[in-house]
């Protein structure tokens, strides 16, 4: 086998052809934009097409069947605080963790990287908690819970739609203790970016990054406050003043397979399904409160057997799929116009002019805009 993808949006660095290959012969590569690649070392080779059949982008079956819409908020308040919605996650992983599993999730590990990582207390649930705008790896993680599937573990397993089909395409089998929780997803930003900003911090606050909340809920505006710690000091500010956020919710830093990704609908092969409820002003009003509502979806017999063993930690309510139609569930997220001038000067420029220049021509823009706009009016 020569490749795995002809076009950058035919791979969406899950990795699990990586762990698949018995030969050791796909290694990832970092690209110019900061973004990991499958490389075939052909020598390697031996043509078995395992890492074919595991790959999520290419492999399309049958859709699921009947599914349910909830709208949910975790009773306990601290732990809906903590979390970036409404707390479904830490639910499900509660309920993982109390039968001696394991449950995955994204966390910040060396110099903020993010990786998935497993734990198996309610002690280290922080950890995985909490959204992080960064691509996560999952180098080594599809072998580890083949192996803990085998030994009879429950897992439950957090991650995008790309990630959770990955792993269950790598199992290739039905295990009953496997929990699969994917995310309504807007899509992965470079994490060759988010390492240059974060040392970009380390620059501007003279001390180390050592901890970064995107989903900080301190302002009850629904977690669009985002907290970081460096040098030992904390700053807080609006998520899209943030220079990192507004790259990533301009379309500018998304991997190229996210603006062609096939999982921005409700039809997921996964146990679970989870998000912001966007519009529970409007579904749901008395429940709004700035502090984070999930839309849960329940895809399966197994997921819909969880439910009620973990709703009346819960405050609830049932809903349609139309009141949940938010954009990521319907189509996939535009790419910027800029994008690819964007990404000529990240590779041209060191961070610094880099991410001053971007901030010159976002005010800009938008200033042009609340100008234009006011001819209009
Ligand atoms: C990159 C990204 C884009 C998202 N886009 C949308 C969106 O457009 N619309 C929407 O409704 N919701 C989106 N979400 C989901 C949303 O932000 C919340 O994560 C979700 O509602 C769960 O919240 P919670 O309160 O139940 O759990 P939390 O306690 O907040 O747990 C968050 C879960 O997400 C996992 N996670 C965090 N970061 C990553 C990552 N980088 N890669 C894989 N898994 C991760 C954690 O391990 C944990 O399991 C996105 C999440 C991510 C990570
Ligand atoms: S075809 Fe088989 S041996 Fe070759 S890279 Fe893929 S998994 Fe490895
Ligand atoms: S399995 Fe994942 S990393 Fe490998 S080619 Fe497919 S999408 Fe890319
Ligand atoms: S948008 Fe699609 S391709 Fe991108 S990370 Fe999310 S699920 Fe994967």
């Amino acid at each position: 086998m020569k490749n795995l993808y002809i076009k950058k949006e035919e791979c969406c660095g899950c990795g699990a052809c990586v762990d698949v290959c018995r030969r050791g012969a796909v290694k990832m590569a970092v690209d110019r934009e900061g973004f990991w690649y499958p490389r075939i070392e052909e020598a390697l080779c031996v043509d078995c097409g395992q890492c074919k059949r595991v790959c999520p982008v290419k492999k399309r079956d049958g859709e699921g069947t009947s599914r349910q819409y909830f709208g949910v908020q975790v009773k306990k308040e601290n732990t809906r605080y903590l979390s970036s919605s409404g707390g479904m996650f830490p639910v499900l992983a509660e309920y993982v963790l109390k039968k001696q599993g394991v449950v995955w999730g994204a966390a910040f590990g060396k110099n903020m990287r993010v990786a998935h990582r497993e734990i198996r207390s309610i002690e280290e649930l922080d950890a995985v908690k909490r959204t992080k705008y960064v691509q996560s790896s999952l180098k080594g993680v599809y072998r580890r819970i083949d192996a803990e599937l085998k030994e009879g573990k429950w897992v439950l397993f957090a991650g995008t739609p790309c990630q959770a089909e990955g792993l269950r395409l790598y199992l290739n089998r039905f295990f009953p203790k496997l929990i699969l929780m994917d995310l309504v997803c807007y899509g992965v930003p470079s994490p060759g970016i988010w390492g240059d900003y974060v040392k970009h911090l380390e620059r501007k606050r003279r001390g180390r990054v050592t901890d970064f909340s995107f989903r900080d809920k301190r302002n009850k505006d629904n977690g669009h406050t985002c907290v970081y710690k460096a040098g030992g000091r904390e700053y807080a500010g609006s998520l899209y003043s943030d220079i990192y956020c507004r790259m990533y919710f301009s379309n500018h830093t998304l991997r190229p397979s996210c603006h062609a990704c096939r999982f921005c609908s409700v039809e997921r092969k996964s146990d679970f399904t989870i998000g912001d409820f966007w519009g529970i002003e409007k579904v749901k009003p008395d429940m709004e409160d700035g502090m984070g509502t999930s839309v849960v979806i329940l895809h399966t017999r197994k997921a819909r057997e969880i439910w009620e063993e973990v709703k009346d930690s819960l405050s609830w309510f049932r809903c349609e799929e139309k009141d949940v139609l938010q954009p990521r569930l319907t189509c996939p997220t535009a790419a910027a116009e800029s994008r690819r001038i964007f990404m000529i000067f990240y590779r041209l420029l060191p961070f610094s002019m880099f991410q001053a220049l971007y901030f010159m021509c976002a005010s800009a823009k938008e200033l042009m805009k609340r100008v234009f706009g006011t001819f209009k009016r």
